[in-house]
């Protein structure tokens, strides 16, 4: 075999009409993935479930394969589909009648904040990192926890966000980007501190150097104050 032969790259064993036979079996599985998603009633990315992507992933290996495949019959992947679809509803059915079922596959809501600061427990059993969702709330315009009533990610991994009317904001940790909010171990000044990890909130006088009581970290940002400006 030579290296870098443009032929074999280009076409290999494959005369030049398979080309042509490449844009029919692309056209079937854009038919065929078009009508799945037409069954299973989807409108959008947005809106899946882990359990939905799981099925759509399973479909658009399935349907890659058979687009350019010239040893892949154009066959077998419409059982596939056929039966993807079947089991979907089948699956959709079954989750509209047991709860059990529904939590295992599309998984809970997890709230995470509660009162201006995370829900730690809560987060960490459903093995979440802060930084996941930090940007999410951004978006969503929050500055600093404080603002937050109460927080929500829900199954599809967007998050709903309850606020505070200004005048009940707390204090509390700063979610902008880190450089913007230098970390102590041993605070400059009397104040309110926000632990870095859980954003547990903290009166400390100038110099001391405590550990989280909440989650035993030793870093600590000072609180924010900031109110919503809408
Ligand atoms: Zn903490």
């Amino acid at each position: 075999m030579k290296a870098f032969d443009l032929h074999r790259m280009a076409l290999d064993k494959v005369p030049l009409e398979f080309l042509g036979e490449v844009a029919l079996r692309s056209f079937y599985t854009f038919v065929l993935v078009f009508l799945f998603l037409k069954i299973t009633g989807r409108r959008g990315v947005r809106q899946m479930s882990l359990f939905e992507v799981l099925i759509i992933l399973t479909l658009g290996s399935a349907a890659g394969d058979v687009a350019f495949y010239d040893d892949v019959p154009m066959l077998p992947v419409l059982v596939v589909f056929i039966t993807l679809a079947a089991l979907y509803r089948l699956i959709m059915w079954l989750m509209s009648h047991s709860e059990k079922l529904e939590d295992l596959l599309e998984g809970k809501p997890v709230v995470i904040v509660n009162q201006g600061e995370l829900a730690w427990n809560k987060m960490r059993e459903a093995s979440l990192t802060e930084f996941e969702f930090f940007m999410e709330l951004r978006l969503s315009g929050v500055e600093q926890l404080g603002q937050v009533r109460l927080s929500i990610m829900e199954t599809n991994g967007q998050i709903s966000v309850y606020f505070y009317p200004d005048e009940e904001v707390k204090s509390g940790l700063c979610i902008l980007p880190g450089e913007c909010y230098p970390r102590f171990t041993t605070v400059p000044e009397a104040g309110e501190y926000a632990c870095v990890r859980c954003s547990h909130i903290l009166s400390m006088q100038a110099g001391e150097h405590q550990l989280c009581p909440r989650c035993a970290n030793p870093e600590w940002s000072k609180a924010s104050r900031a109110i919503r400006v809408t």
